[in-house]
């Protein structure tokens, strides 16, 4: 039995007939822009994420742009900073380089292996502008304590942009990753937690005048047709085929989110006793798992335990191997200590974990894991 780590056909046969429909009445529409299946997509999303309470998505071109219009519309600028983590996937500090802003760095829990709310205040400068808290792999930042500790050096001004590319679901208190923060950014990358046949994004906002100028940022600047009233607007729509199949997969996000909860579930438990452990919720979250990612005692074990499983026949992959402050791109922060993140990124091994994953596929990652400790 050969185990890929994601077979994204697979995924999407199972809706083939609906998607076909779907992509067959945008061809037939004349219409492929920003038209009716965006409206019904952002609509629905938003209807999902905010429930009775105000709110509202703008869709665009990837997660990346969802990032860049959100710090565009917080008005962030060469010469600002903005305060993330280096333990992300890299277009997290693409978006804020792509504004002209500076990354600062800041470390994770070495726990819940996201954002340290409490190493925040050191990180935080008068230019800082804004701060990206993501969401790594389904797991929560806590944006309740963030907030705090920005009111206690009194900076309530910094906008806090939530990267939820890897969490589209998951729950802080009832309330939906993305709901928390000033905006909140998703990326419908194919194998995120839901995925388009190409690339998406969506920004996510609670206040009506962020929502029209993200509106206007995506498309030239233009409030309408030919007339421009943001200065830095940018090409950054998703297409009404992505969105008309993102709302038939929309429909499945929760009860797929629960699949994964339950192979999760298996894994921890089966796992337990084992010198591997697993991410830690943050406390009242309830997690949108994207990825299952395990930690080693070390690096030697954790290379062992790659090879041993290629060997197997299993598929893993690191995410993420290089911290993204040690990266050429980013060497600003060549010089700066992140050792948690650091540690970590020499430790961890993801584990195929997807929706598709049968019962028999995740007993032999399970087996396999426990012989390889024999
Ligand atoms: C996937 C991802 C993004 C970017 O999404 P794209 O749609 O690929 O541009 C941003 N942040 C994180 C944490 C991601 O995993």
């Amino acid at each position: 039995m050969n185990i890929p780590f994601l077979d994204l056909r697979k995924v999407n046969n199972e809706l083939a007939p609906v998607i076909n429909l779907a992509v067959q009445k945008v061809l037939n529409s004349g219409w492929y822009i920003l038209g009716e299946q965006g409206k019904e997509f952002e609509s629905n999303m938003a209807a999902d994420l905010f429930g009775e309470k105000q709110g509202y998505v703008s869709a665009c071109n990837s997660g990346t742009d969802a990032l860049v219009l959100s710090l565009l519309a917080a008005d962030v600028s060469p010469g600002d900073e903005v305060i993330t983590v280096s333990h992300t996937a890299i277009p997290t500090i693409t978006a804020i380089v792509a504004v002209g802003a500076q990354p600062v760095f800041t470390d994770i829990d070495a726990a819940t292996w996201v954002m340290d709310v409490s190493k925040i205040a050191s990180a935080v400068s008068t230019r800082t502008k804004a701060i990206i808290p993501v969401h790594l792999y389904g797991n929560m930042v806590n944006i309740a304590e963030l907030r705090n500790v920005l009111c206690g050096l009194n900076r309530e001004d910094i906008v806090i942009i939530e990267d939820v590319a890897q969490a589209q679901g998951a729950r802080f208190r009832g309330l939906q990753a993305g709901t928390h923060g000033h905006f909140g950014a998703f990326s419908f990358y194919p194998s995120k937690n839901i995925g388009a046949l190409g690339d998406g994004g969506a920004v996510a906002c609670q206040s009506r005048q962020d929502w029209e100028r993200i509106n206007m940022l995506r498309n030239y600047g233009q409030r309408d047709r030919y007339n421009a009233i943001v200065a830095r607007g940018i090409n950054s729509r998703l297409d009404e085929i992505q969105a008309a199949i993102l709302n038939i997969k929309l429909g499945y996000l929760h009860e797929w989110n629960q699949q994964k909860a339950r192979i999760m579930y298996l894994y921890r438990t089966e796992l337990a006793n084992l010198p591997v452990a697993f991410q830690q919720v943050t406390k009242d979250c309830e997690p949108a798992w994207h990825l299952c990612v395990v930690q080693l005692p070390d690096k030697q074990m954790r290379d062992a335990l790659l090879y041993y499983l290629e060997e197997n026949s299993i598929q893993t992959l690191v995410h993420y191997p290089i911290p993204t402050h040690l990266q050429g791109a980013f060497a600003v922060g060549q010089s700066m200590k992140l050792p948690v993140t650091e540690d970590l990124a020499n430790r961890i091994v993801s584990l195929p974990f997807n929706i598709m994953l049968s019962e028999a596929e995740q007993w032999k990652v399970i087996e396999s894991v426990k012989t390889f400790f024999k």
